[in-house]
């Protein structure tokens, strides 16, 4: 028998995977605290893998040569993107509905006030880099399909397929569970014996089933950057766009405050305008970590009276403007962490879980 595999299953059952460390309840606020005391040039990642280390490390080498943090920014971010084994971003992401990657991003730069970004792009393996050309070499900030794909072919963007024969398997598993009233799937006569088990668990290597990278950094100058990139919300309705590529809500950056980047359930963060709202609260005083904890608050405060029992998956990460980092998730029971390099070195930094037992 064919399961039923519902959009609610999906968010329930992926909440949390990839979110590193067990949980560490030992962890004091006041040693949270120290670890994430700052300095600067910083560049962050809500990646916390090799390839996240591997990304904040090439940034660093940017950061301290005296290089811009608009530079830094992208070349982390481009190493995200193209790693084919990360299935949340750029090459390798996984497709939408109809088995198409498109792929959306944001930059923006606090030094000049500057942002750009690309929604539901195709076949362009960097789209942070077009984010950037957008933010640049444009009057606009968003471009989105088939414009979007013009612009990055006009500036020499090679067109590529991007999705892999792992993203394409992960999809087609998708597809034959989703209905037993269709034709996708073992025959039927052999249904009953076949017992197929649900498709994550045929792809137990899989890291996130949804996600996304922010990269955040400031440079000598004191100047800010941050972009946020990702294929989406895996097998989304064709043509929908997440937070990521809207400024306020994927990302937000203001040389005088800080910034701040999303990931998770992108509906939650466009409502809540989020990144945007971490910054305002660190504007007024709050840590990284508080105002990363305050957004997950507001987005629940305003379910409670639709839903009480619904704590949708979101995860912020933020800097403020003396290097000072914060990270915090709404639920599961993984502790969240980012990738930080500034002069102390490379570290991954545990961040909190605002509704753990959820
Ligand atoms: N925020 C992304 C989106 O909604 C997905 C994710 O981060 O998991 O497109």
């Amino acid at each position: 028998m064919k399961k039923h595999f519902t959009r609610r299953d999906f968010f329930f059952k992926t909440a949390g995977i990839g979110t590193g460390a067990f949980l560490f309840p030992g962890l004091s606020t006041s040693l949270i605290q120290e670890r994430q005391r700052g300095s600067i040039p910083v560049i962050v990642t809500s990646h916390f893998n090799e390839t996240g280390k591997n990304a904040v490390e090439a940034g660093w080498e940017i950061l301290q040569s005296g290089g811009s943090a608009v530079d830094a920014v992208e070349k982390a971010a481009n190493i995200i993107e193209i790693d084919p084994e990360d299935n949340t971003v750029g090459y390798g992401g996984l497709p939408n509905e109809k088995g198409v990657v498109q792929l959306d991003a944001s930059f923006m730069d606090g030094k000049t006030y500057s942002a750009g970004a690309v929604a539901c792009l195709e076949n362009i393996k960097t789209p942070s880099s077009v984010a950037r050309l957008v933010m640049e070499r444009t009057d606009h900030v968003l471009l989105t399909g088939e414009g979007a794909l013009e612009f990055a072919r006009a500036w020499g963007f090679k067109e590529e397929n991007l999705l892999t024969d792992k993203a394409r398997k992960i999809w087609l598993r998708w597809k034959e569970e989703l209905s037993q009233s269709d034709d996708w799937g073992v025959p039927e006569h052999l249904q009953d014996i076949e017992k197929k088990e649900s498709y994550w668990r045929d792809f137990p290597d899989i890291e996130h089933w949804y996600g996304t990278t922010n990269v955040l950094a400031i440079d000598r100058n004191g100047n800010i950057a941050g972009c946020t990139t990702t294929s989406g919300l895996s097998f989304k309705l064709n043509g929908r766009v997440g937070d990521s590529p809207i400024i306020g809500a994927g990302l937000y950056v203001d040389n005088e405050v800080g910034a701040a980047g999303a990931t998770g359930r992108g509906e939650d963060v466009i409502k809540s305008c989020a990144s945007y709202f971490i910054v305002l609260r660190m504007k007024e005083g709050r840590t990284p970590q508080q105002a990363c904890e305050d957004a997950l608050q507001m987005i629940t405060d305003r379910y409670k009276k639709v839903n009480p029992g619904f704590f949708p998956s979101e995860k912020f990460i933020a800097i403020n403007k003396f290097g000072e980092t914060g990270c915090a998730t709404m639920k599961g029971s993984r502790i969240p962490q980012m990738s930080v390099r500034n002069t102390k070195g490379f570290s991954r930094i545990d961040g909190t879980i605002l509704y753990p037992g959820k």
